[in-house]
């Protein structure tokens, strides 16, 4: 029987989606193995629904990315002491009687690729991002596309009319974060032959997908979203999380609010706001008269107005991580104040859930123009003086999003993606399709 190993990068913005990807394919009978690295494996089961999860090094086994010096040091401890323990694990698997047939491996970790044609191993590529954003890093990669200068717009490869300001950060090659940037910019190797999945789907991204086939092999096969979330307590629908959710004050609030009241707010696992711009955010939170759930992690609290965490006024509540799907499927939430993660949007996509944008960097501002201009399920909040979103700024877009007159229609379209995301990934759906492809492509290699 067909075994595939999937290699996500570790942090819980990967592992997520591609776990759920791993899932949808041991329902079609393969044997699926996740490897992520040692730290990750001690907060998560070795077993995970039918997917087994296998533990490699990253030279951090105690302490993960956070104990390293920096981002850089991290991810080329990650690369060097990465491969070589893959290749361990690869050569076990491969004398025991589940040897692997190929390896998925996320875009972030391109080592994983040269490790699989070092051992001999068929590599499938799958992006964690847009089919928007990664056929802008390839072509920008390329030298095919320019980022446009301020002040122009430009529409072109299947993309909507852009400015400057709405590509992703690393596109921009503007000298900030360099390594990252080249990280994201080079992701794409490989030619025409080369199957790379992405975590979208077909009506969703038609003509991205279709400037990203001019290059490889490429098949959405999402969104990988739990549609029904479990609600037992533990499980918060991927079947793990790396923080834990502080699941029953969230839902236990949440549950007793009137439809549609609620403001979710989360910047999700990575984003830290200036102080200013959370004194904006509460401000603006308080002062919509809203109610609001906001996800503010343990280690960004310190950036909030002091006292705030533990008394955000009668409508509030802030917590430290929350189970997301959950917070999403719930009918009491009306609109999502999110940073755009790619997880984040399709999430809200999946449950309907109409946004308000506030990007930060990376993918973030790219994924915003699409949600405001493309499919219209949320409107992006203006960025004003200095750099910052103000709360008068926030509280006119709360009201616009839950009471204005786009109301309805930011809400018949967040219905409308719903029901397609739904019918793309149920049986004959064009995720279920692509996927179908995918594991008769797997089975034939195992033949
Ligand atoms: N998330 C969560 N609880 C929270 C905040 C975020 O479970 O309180 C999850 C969210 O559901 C999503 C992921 O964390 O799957 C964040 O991924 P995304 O791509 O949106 O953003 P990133 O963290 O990569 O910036």
């Amino acid at each position: 029987m067909a075994h595939v190993l999937i290699l996500p990068y570790p942090s819980q913005g990967h592992i997520s989606p591609m776990l759920q990807f791993a899932m949808g394919l041991t329902s079609k009978g393969l044997n699926v193995t996740l490897v992520t690295t040692s730290y990750i494996t001690k907060s998560i089961n070795t077993q995970i629904g039918n997917v087994s999860v296998a533990s490699i090094s990253d030279g951090y086994d105690e302490g993960g990315v956070r104990s390293a010096s920096s981002l850089e040091v991290y991810l080329d401890s990650l690369e060097v002491v990465g491969s070589k323990s893959l290749e361990e694990l690869i050569e076990k698997y491969n004398q025991s009687t589940k040897p692997f047939t190929c390896m998925v491996f996320d875009t972030y970790v391109p080592w994983g690729d040269k490790v699989a044609q070092s051992v001999g191993l068929p590599s499938i590529a799958f992006s964690t991002q847009s089919c928007a954003v990664s056929s802008i890093y390839h072509l920008v990669s390329k030298g095919i596309l320019d980022v446009p200068e301020p002040g122009i717009i430009k529409e072109m490869f299947g993309l909507p009319s852009m400015e400057r300001s709405e590509f992703p950060s690393f596109a921009l090659k503007d000298g900030s974060y360099p390594t990252l940037a080249a990280f994201a910019l080079d992701q794409f190797n490989g030619n025409q032959d080369d199957w790379v999945l992405f975590n979208s789907f077909d009506e969703l991204e038609t003509e991205a997908i279709t400037v990203l086939q001019d290059y490889f092999h490429a098949r959405a096969i999402g969104p990988c979203v739990p549609f029904l979330p479990k609600v037992d307590g533990h499980d918060n629908g991927y079947g793990m999380s790396l923080l834990a959710p502080e699941d029953n004050v969230c839902m236990k609030w949440l549950n007793e609010k009137p439809a549609n009241s609620v403001v979710y707010v989360s910047f999700g696992s990575f984003a830290s706001l200036q102080n200013k711009q959370m004194e904006e955010l509460a401000e603006g939170l308080k002062g919509s008269g809203k109610y609001f759930l906001w996800v503010v992690r343990a280690a960004e609290q310190k950036t909030l107005p002091k006292g705030f965490a533990e008394n955000p006024g009668e409508n509030g509540l802030v917590v430290t991580w929350s189970p997301q799907l959950k917070v999403l499927a719930n009918e009491a939430v009306g609109c999502f104040l999110t940073h755009c993660g790619w997880n984040s949007t399709l999430e809200a996509i999946n449950f309907g859930v109409p946004m308000l944008a506030m990007p930060q960097w990376t993918d973030q501002p790219t994924n915003a123009k699409f949600i405001e201009d493309v499919w219209g399920t949320g409107i992006r909040a203006k960025v004003g003086e200095e750099g910052l979103i103000g709360r008068k700024e926030i509280m006119k877009c709360i009201e616009e999003v839950m009471d204005g007159e786009k109301r309805c229609k930011i809400r018949n379209n967040a219905k409308k993606w719903k029901e397609l995301a739904k019918e793309a990934v149920t049986d004959g759906g064009s995720s279920d399709r692509n996927i179908n492809e995918f594991v008769a492509y797997v089975n034939a290699m195992a033949e």
